[in-house]
């Protein structure tokens, strides 16, 4: 339990809805451990309400905040500069209230998108240096998103983005777009109906990715992936769903032999820990979360 005094500075979390959220048990834990005087709080915030939160950020001297559905891609009209990633990705998750060189917080606000550079972060934790990668990435969502315009700006080689033709199928187009036009990737989009080309680009790539939420309830039960014989034993296998911990898709990985198979769960931690440093400049000792998380 926090001990709160009138010095204690605030971090907020602005999403409709959002009573379901993890986020201020990991930042809490973070902020504790760190001997941060800093509490986060989840705010009902839609976006019919969003200037006027945004607004509170600056006027009660908050650290900043964290931005969730269904406020990401509309709350950079009222911040004062985005990050290069976050632009490109068209969303925003993360906005922190600038410090001046005494430490103050100045009411410059500025957005940032860790999703991204949460799950890029994981690979690394892993040991795996991505530079020069071909990879095949299933979703053009806001994760998928951020997922492929962070790799591709980090350094990603060759991005192969799959997806259904739903509503998502032309935002998948318009990133591989954004992607060959600021990176040095070569992206290209196809359809996910095209089972014969996911295996041929499955076999020729070195990490491979679902972001679409397929193997979490209520699709529980579904992969994307046919079967087994799509994964090369040394693919680097990935899921952003981190409930189930282990994915139709996953154990279909394993099944066929890949050993570096991996859930949500890092994506989860690495983007709140990033903000958390964003926030207060500080990092948090990732096995201490692990551990206290039960990751
Ligand atoms: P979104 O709604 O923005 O995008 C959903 C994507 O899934 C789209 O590309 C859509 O076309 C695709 N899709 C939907 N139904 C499908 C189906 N039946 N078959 C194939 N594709 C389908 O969602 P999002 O915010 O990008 O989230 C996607 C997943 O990533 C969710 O499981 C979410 O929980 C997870 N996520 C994890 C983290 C993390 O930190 N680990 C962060 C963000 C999102």
């Amino acid at each position: 339990m926090p001990n709160i005094t009138g010095h204690t500075e605030l971090v907020g979390l602005m999403a409709y809805p959002i009573r379901h959220t993890q986020s201020p048990t990991t930042h809490n834990l973070a902020y504790d451990k760190n001997g941060d005087d800093v509490i986060q709080l989840a705010f009902e915030v839609d976006n019919d309400t969003l200037e006027a939160a945004v607004e509170s950020i600056r006027a009660l001297k908050m650290l900043g905040s964290n931005i969730s559905m269904p406020n990401k891609t509309v709350v950079h009209k009222y911040l004062d500069e985005v990050d290069e990633a976050a632009k490109l990705c068209g969303a925003i998750n993360t906005v922190v209230n600038t410090r001046d060189k005494d430490g103050n917080v100045t009411g410059y606000l500025k957005g940032y998108n860790t999703d991204g550079m949460g799950y890029w972060q994981g690979i690394k934790e892993e040991g795996i240096d991505f530079k020069g990668m071909k990879m095949v990435l299933i979703g053009t969502g806001g994760a998928a998103t951020a997922i492929a315009v962070r790799g591709a700006l980090d350094g990603i080689a060759e991005l192969h983005i799959f997806n259904i033709k739903d509503k998502f199928y032309a935002r998948g187009e318009e990133i591989v777009d954004i992607i060959n036009k600021n990176s040095n990737c070569k992206a290209e989009m196809h359809d996910l109906g095209d089972l014969a080309l996911l295996k041929e680009k499955m076999h020729e790539a070195d990490i491979f990715c679902d972001a679409t939420g397929v193997g979490m309830h209520p699709l529980e039960d579904l992969s994307n992936i046919p079967d087994p014989s799509y994964f090369r034993k040394d693919l680097i296998v990935t899921d952003t769903v981190y409930a189930p911990r282990e994915t139709v898709m996953m154990k279909q990985a394993k099944e066929a032999g890949c050993t570096r198979v991996y859930n949500g769960m890092s994506m989860m931690l690495f983007q709140a820990l990033i903000a958390i440093e964003l926030y207060t400049g500080k990092s948090t000792p990732v096995d201490y979360m692990k551990e206290k998380l039960g990751i």
